[in-house]
């Protein structure tokens, strides 16, 4: 397993086509933007090194019998479902951000039950190859994003009857040797800093969509990616020096565009090529994964969230307030509450027909359905208890200026004994971690709320539970 420093330098061998506010980085992973994420990614190799976290972070491989990163690792069992929520829970706590790689172990569990039903069911060798390439991922450690989301264009429309067809990612061309690629992903999470793109579709396709239906790895650097990095709310502060950067590990995951200009991909790196009926099974199974996950991660991350308000309202005097400690139990009982939905999903597992197992879909969508509430809800507290300097705090340049310098460190004390710039580091890190761009993230990441009441209801078996009434009320009888 590489540490974190290995893991930037084997990215910084790589050149990938990577363009920020109008320009193409020469060095993206030396780049001001770029950093924060790669620093925190790079805490998920740090910690697997850790004796201390080895239970949680690493995991002996089903494939080589190998330890390797849990980030690579496939679900054998609800004691790996639990540790992955307990892992998402710790690097959370650790870095109090997005670290972006669960995407790529959902992914990569999607794609291992997922091409073993479908080669059962046609015949096809998808399986075999994906362990072959699973089996380098874990050997080299490599990071790998998950790339579903489409553009989409016209969301009235199927992919193959939109006015330009590239608006989903499709199949091109096919050779004896592979196939060529073609469209955009956007939004995805630590694209940029992953040696390995996972491109799975988007939504299940009928046989006239099937060029529609591709799942394959493409490398970051591979000819004809362009990556495309997003903006975020107060993105120009981390190329500032100073307190309003934020922390080291800067605000959710570093979104990507990507664009795939025909780019080649070699048959054994291709793991769906034209299976419509089977791309909507690996959308649900890769959903209900990485849902579960939010009760995870973002509870690690409040539980920063809740130590800096807490720690904000003692440097302001509140704390022995009792209406301050009211929001902030309300704080820690929407956060318990979407962990123990995490937890819940997990214990309630079921094995696939590939031997890993799936988290309990109904309970899985209605964690990230109340991650989309209570994320918001908690933000609004620590907005309420925080006060109106979330959002009118003087620059750091203010407080290092020589003449007015003096007089905003008199006028922003806190209680006795308190450091003001302290204070203003709790502030940052809680405009920053309730600020659109982590408010959106909550909102739309893994699917947005709509994406969850759809399963949510397949799932909830209203005719069964029609029959429970009818037999307890006796209908029908007379
Ligand atoms: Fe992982 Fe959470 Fe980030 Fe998704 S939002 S990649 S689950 S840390
Ligand atoms: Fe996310």
């Amino acid at each position: 397993m590489m540490n974190g420093q290995q893991y930037v330098e084997s990215l910084q061998k790589r050149n990938p086509r990577v363009f920020y506010k109008g320009k193409r980085l020469a060095r993206p992973y030396e780049h001001a933007a770029i950093l924060p994420h790669l620093r925190t990614a790079a805490v998920t190799y740090e910690l697997a090194r850790d004796p201390k976290h080895a239970e949680v972070m690493t995991a002996t491989s089903h494939l080589t019998g190998e330890r390797v990163s849990r980030f690579t690792h496939l679900f054998w069992s609800v004691d790996d479902l639990l540790k992955k929520i307990g892992m998402l829970r710790l690097i959370g706590q650790e870095t109090g951000t997005c670290f972006q790689r669960c995407v790529g172990l959902d992914g990569i569990n999607a794609i291992w039950s997922v091409t073993h039903e479908m080669d059962q069911a046609k015949g096809t060798d998808y399986h075999a190859r994906f362990r072959k390439f699973l089996e380098r991922l874990q050997r080299e450690d490599l990071m790998s994003a998950g790339a579903m989301t489409d553009v989409k264009g016209d969301r009235s429309l199927p992919p193959w009857k939109q006015a330009d067809p590239d608006l989903y990612v499709r199949i091109v061309a096919r050779k004896p040797d592979g196939i060529v690629i073609r469209g955009a992903k956007t939004h995805i999470t630590g694209a940029v800093n992953s040696h390995e793109i996972l491109v799975m579709p988007t939504l299940g396709v009928p046989p006239e969509g099937a060029d529609y239906a591709v799942t394959c790895a493409v490398p970051i650097d591979a000819p004809g990616l362009t990556v495309v990095f997003g903006r975020q709310s107060n993105d120009e502060r981390k190329e500032e020096e100073g307190i309003d950067c934020g922390t080291a590990f800067g605000v959710v995951g570093g979104e990507s565009t990507l664009i795939f200009e025909d780019v080649f991909v070699p048959s054994e790196r291709v793991f769906m090529a034209g299976e419509g009926d089977f791309a909507g099974l690996l959308v649900d199974r890769f959903a209900a994964w990485h849902r579960a996950n939010y009760g995870g991660c973002k509870a690690g991350n409040a539980d920063v969230l809740l130590g800096a308000t807490a720690l904000l309202a003692e440097v302001a005097g509140t704390i022995g307030n009792a209406i301050v400690k009211d929001k902030l139990t309300e704080m820690v009982h929407l956060v318990e509450t979407n962990y123990a939905g995490a937890v819940g999903s997990s214990a309630l597992a079921k094995k696939l027909p590939a031997g890993n197992w799936l988290v309990d879909p109904l309970l899985a969508n209605t964690v990230k359905q109340n991650v989309t509430r209570f994320v918001y809800q908690v933000a609004r507290l620590a907005h309420d208890i925080g006060g109106g300097v979330l959002s009118t705090l003087p620059s750091d340049a203010d407080f290092q200026n020589g003449e007015i310098g003096g007089l905003l460190r008199k006028y922003f004390a806190g209680k006795q004994g308190s450091d003001t710039d302290d204070k203003r580091k709790l502030i940052r890190y809680i405009e920053g971690m309730t600020s659109v761009s982590t408010l959106v993230e909550a909102l739309h990441g893994a699917g947005s709320p709509q994406a969850q009441r759809i399963v949510m209801l397949r799932q909830a078996k209203l005719a069964e539970k029609g029959e429970l009434a009818r037999k307890v009320l006796g209908l029908g009888k007379k």
